[in-house]
């Protein structure tokens, strides 16, 4: 593949809107492009025209659109054939997804199908002096950043985590929108919708202003941190460990495996600082963090830290902000 044509960035929806992360993306690979020298094609799938003609006004130079109907929800057969077909006749140099769990999946199976390199999970991407595009991943737990190039294969593939670019605010439309209309029957598909639950209430902790986070030392008690949460207006997060034991839903995990966060204020309650967490508030402005052990690491990244048994703190808190 000679990869001249473009750098693309996958524009994942959910539902009738476009994911944020996709957008985050765009705003970056406008940088990365011109550096590049090449074209910025931004490409969703589903059906219809708004969508399209919204992600027009997100700096990309033409926006490409899989339209069906049967399209309108993930499906991995029918997603990975379109794509691997449509990336096969443009020929892009790179293919930028979100790090979602359908973009994850997309994007591993297009590096397999079209015989090139995937680098995953970046939290930043640069072009360097060679003018190939430069990955960043924290490795070994975080104890290193690790810079990847894909040098020979062509798209060169990365998935980006949800939060690590700011989304900047969509301009006037300059993109020409490109409508795919593929022929597809239910045949074509590999999954059959029987029934849709929801799982967890869809919370974006990437988009929270606000964030009251518990760790192990909350025993479970996250009742007390939504008290808290409420009165100051903020999202709950948690790190993995009381993601693990079930005390909130997985969605709310921040760090190298949960989510990065950027928000301007983070009160953290009974977690150690572990790095894995620490990369997922590493962005926010101001972190107060609450712990009984003076030497827990996570005072080296607060601004504000307090020693002390989180459960009267946080009591306090809800009862002086409750009486402001
Ligand atoms: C590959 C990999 C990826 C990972 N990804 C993530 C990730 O995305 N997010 C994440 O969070 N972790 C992640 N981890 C796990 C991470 O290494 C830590 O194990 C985890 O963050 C620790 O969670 P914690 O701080 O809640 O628990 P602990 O490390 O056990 O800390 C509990 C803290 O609570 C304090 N405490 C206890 N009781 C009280 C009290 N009553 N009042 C005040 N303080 C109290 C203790 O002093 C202690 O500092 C990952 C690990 C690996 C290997």
């Amino acid at each position: 593949m000679s990869g001249s044509g473009g750098v693309w960035v996958y524009a994942e929806r959910r539902g009738e809107a476009l994911r944020p992360v996709g957008l985050e993306i765009l705003g970056r690979a406008r940088g990365l492009a011109d550096a590049l020298g090449e074209r910025l094609v931004a490409l969703t799938v589903g059906s219809g025209d708004r969508l399209a003609r919204e992600l027009a006004g997100y700096g990309a130079d033409e926006v490409v659109v899989l339209d069906h109907p049967l399209l309108e929800r993930y499906d991995t057969r029918a997603y990975t054939a379109l794509l691997e077909r449509e990336v096969r006749t443009a020929e892009p140099s790179v293919l930028l997804l979100g790090a979602t769990r359908d973009g994850q999946d997309l994007a591993g199976r297009l590096a397999v199908r079209l015989r090139t390199g995937l680098t995953a999970h970046v939290t930043s991407l640069e072009v360097d002096a060679q003018r190939r595009l430069v990955g960043w991943v924290p490795g070994f737990g975080g104890g290193i950043e690790a810079g990847i190039v894909c040098p020979d294969r062509r798209p060169a593939i990365v998935t980006v985590r949800p939060g690590v670019f700011p989304s900047t605010p969509p301009g006037a439309p300059r993109a020409q929108v490109r409508h795919v209309r593929p022929t597809l029957d239910e045949s074509d598909l590999g999954s059959r919708r029987v029934a849709f639950e929801p799982k967890g209430d869809g919370v974006d902790l990437t988009r929270s202003e606000a964030l009251v986070v518990g760790g192990r030392g909350t025993g479970g008690d996250f009742e007390r941190l939504r008290r808290l949460a409420e009165r100051l207006g903020a999202d709950v997060g948690a790190t993995r460990v009381a993601t693990d034991s079930g005390w909130v839903e997985r969605e709310r995990m921040i760090g190298q495996t949960g989510v990065v966060t950027r928000p301007k204020v983070a009160v953290v309650l009974g977690a150690s600082g572990a790095v894995q967490f620490l990369v997922g508030i590493e962005k926010a402005g101001f972190v107060i963090a609450v712990n009984r052990d003076p030497d827990a690491p996570i005072f080296e990244a607060a601004d504000l830290g307090v020693v002390g048994d989180l459960a009267p703190i946080v009591d306090l808190l809800v009862r002086d902000l409750g009486e402001a």
